[in-house]
């Protein structure tokens, strides 16, 4: 559901200007338990290298998934409930801050169905003192002024359950508010490529990487090619590609350019044979 965080170049931008590109963390279609499950080393690995503040949004594959009847939905609040709780208490005893993105309103789940499973999870967050961000209150209420549950799948998401960006943006606000910080997310100066750049290598020649010239100036006359992502416009290191998240997992390190190059996506494609963007937590 993060996807706009890699996908969204306001949000992208802010990202690699507070430097926390690298702390981004996907898990496409894995359940609630899953991604609490693989996320565990790195928020261990990111608390001792001093982060503090961790924003997770799970349990969207668990509602899209769940079967409707009565049963189900207590068993689908009690799963995300309990992974939410143990998350926080994992994260408290690393001293981390923890901010709880709920799942948002869902195409193919029932208003009744859906309302029901909110106030399940919404108990449980009151009880354990859970800070979280409301995401169905936000996405019918907030910046569009008040929203059927219809309107809001519609107009809030880009096919029922990933959000349009500017929903995304207004989660993320509402998530770092929680922890006392403002954020501007509407310019953006420049793409993300050359932001990278300037910040990984500042004072080179785009084209070539020596230091001694900027690229306009460029006097290198031979040819140059991207050993990174294969452009002939630059030599690798001054690729921006080598230091963006993927914007398929989020990861950085392996990105250039597409999704078809990550490792990832190529172990999904061979899994399903199909070209499936899958939905993600
Ligand atoms: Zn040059
Ligand atoms: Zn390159
Ligand atoms: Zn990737």
């Amino acid at each position: 559901m993060l996807k706009f965080l890699v996908e969204d170049e306001c949000v992208q931008s802010y990202l690699i200007q507070s430097n926390y590109e690298k702390n981004v963390l996907f898990h496409r279609g894995a359940s609630a338990r899953e991604v609490f499950e693989k996320s565990k080393d790195k928020i261990h690995e990111w608390s001792v290298s001093g982060v503090d503040k961790v924003i997770a949004c799970l349990g969207t594959n668990d509602i899209v998934n769940m079967q409707y009847d009565k049963t189900d939905v207590k068993e689908v609040v009690g799963k995300i409930s309990s992974v939410v709780t143990e998350l926080k208490e994992f994260c408290s005893q690393r001293h981390v801050n923890l901010v709880y993105v709920m799942p948002g309103v869902i195409g193919s789940v029932s208003l009744p169905i859906m309302t029901e499973v909110y106030a399940g999870i919404h108990a449980c967050l009151e009880e354990s003192g859970v800070m979280y961000v409301d995401t169905p209150r936000l996405m019918m209420s907030s910046y569009l002024g008040s929203m059927s549950f219809e309107d809001s799948v519609r107009q809030g998401t880009t096919d029922g359950i990933h959000w349009v960006f500017r929903v995304g943006q207004q989660i993320l606000k509402s998530a770092l508010e929680k922890f006392g910080i403002g954020c501007i997310l509407e310019n953006v100066q420049g793409s993300c490529y050359f932001l990278m750049l300037k910040k990984y290598a500042a004072n080179r020649c785009y084209r070539c990487g020596k230091t001694s010239h900027g690229r306009k100036d460029c006097n290198y006359n031979r040819r140059v090619r991207c050993e990174w992502c294969g452009s002939e416009t630059h030599v690798q290191s001054v690729c921006g590609f080598k230091f963006m998240p993927c914007t398929h997992c989020g990861e950085v390190g392996h990105y250039m350019g597409h999704n078809t190059q990550c490792p990832y996506w190529r172990r999904r494609q061979c899994e399903r044979g199909t070209d499936d963007d899958g939905n993600m937590s």
